[in-house]
């Protein structure tokens, strides 16, 4: 059974992933390029345990407990004693094919490498380790401590035990798993980011504006967001390059990304963390640019 687990990547999605973890009583040794960002990591995980244990999901020492069980460091060779890695590095295929040849001579052989990306193939990832039998994706969903699924992505050559021992801890960190093969973008993103695509074409063509087409996809459909302020929400940089691999992966027209989308991000307008994209974030409440 996985009982230590080291997570490469400590951003957004890494210290999520290191939270769950923890909480779930797993030992979690959590690394980064730099002191800073590992200090930043840990007071993100922090703050974010405290707003669960204000919602009342446990106490403050189930909370520090867990963060006691989190260990920062920079260097690869403290993930020799992991029987999983969970590598949730900046998406750049170049970069983590670096990241598993620095950390491969550390491993243990029969460890799984696990990899959170989110469009890059993983049987191309697998191929550039030495051990494709125990390669998989794990994808998890942004915010990690909030959201339930994540896609287990096998490879052409994972085994069936590493599959089944990732489903396995989905499940003590209390997420169902579901399972995708290997295609462009997975199940969700796959049909999630077309609906998005759709939504900036409906405003491109001058269907509807930018309130007309949220509230039309909230009250008409009973979506939580609409498909613009999730866009907003997501990172318009984001959704493009989503959109970009579906384009690209499955040469097929119809996932072609909308020219407005393109100029928003060649604006720099790439929704909330930039202050501004279908909405602009500048003041107290979002107020609708079109
Ligand atoms: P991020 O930029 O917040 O974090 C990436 C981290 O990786 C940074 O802290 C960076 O310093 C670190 N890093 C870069 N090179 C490294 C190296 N050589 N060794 C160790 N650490 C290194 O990005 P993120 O949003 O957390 O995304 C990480 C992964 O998760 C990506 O593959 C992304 O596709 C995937 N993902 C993201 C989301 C999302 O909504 N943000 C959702 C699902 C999956």
């Amino acid at each position: 059974m996985i009982q230590r687990i080291g997570v490469v990547g400590a951003g957004q999605m890494g210290n999520g992933i290191a939270h769950v973890c923890a909480l779930a009583g797993l030992n979690v040794r959590l690394l980064d390029l730099t002191d800073e960002q590992l200090v930043e990591a840990m007071a993100a995980m922090e703050r974010n345990m405290d707003r669960q244990v204000r919602r009342g999901l446990y106490d403050e020492l189930a909370k520090s407990e867990a963060l006691a069980r989190i260990e920062t460091n920079t260097d690869m060779a403290v993930l020799g004693d992991c029987d999983m890695v969970i590598e949730a590095a900046t998406e750049q295929e170049a970069l983590k094919r670096k990241i598993y040849q620095s950390m491969i001579p550390h491993l243990a052989d029969d460890a799984i490498i696990a990899s959170n990306t989110s469009s890059i193939p993983i049987t191309r990832l697998a191929s550039a380790t030495d051990r494709p039998g125990r390669f998989i994706g794990m994808h998890f969903m942004n915010p990690v401590p909030m959201m339930q699924l994540v896609e287990v992505i096998r490879g052409i050559a994972t085994e069936d035990a590493t599959v089944s021992e990732v489903r396995d801890l989905t499940r003590r960190l209390g997420k169902q798993a579901v399972s995708s093969e290997d295609f462009p973008a997975f199940i969700v993103n796959r049909i999630l980011l077309p609906m998005i695509n759709e939504g900036v074409y409906t405003l491109y063509e001058g269907v509807g504006s930018v309130e007309a087409i949220d509230t039309a996809m909230k009250l008409g459909a009973n979506h939580p967001m609409g498909p613009l302020e999730l866009a907003d929400f997501i990172g318009l940089d984001t959704c493009l390059s989503v959109m970009q691999v579906l384009y690209e992966g499955l040469a097929d027209s119809k996932y072609r990304p909308c020219p407005l989308l393109v100029k928003y991000v060649e604006a720099g307008w790439l929704g909330r963390k930039s202050g501004r994209g279908f909405y602009d974030y500048s003041g107290p409440d979002p107020v609708p640019t079109r």
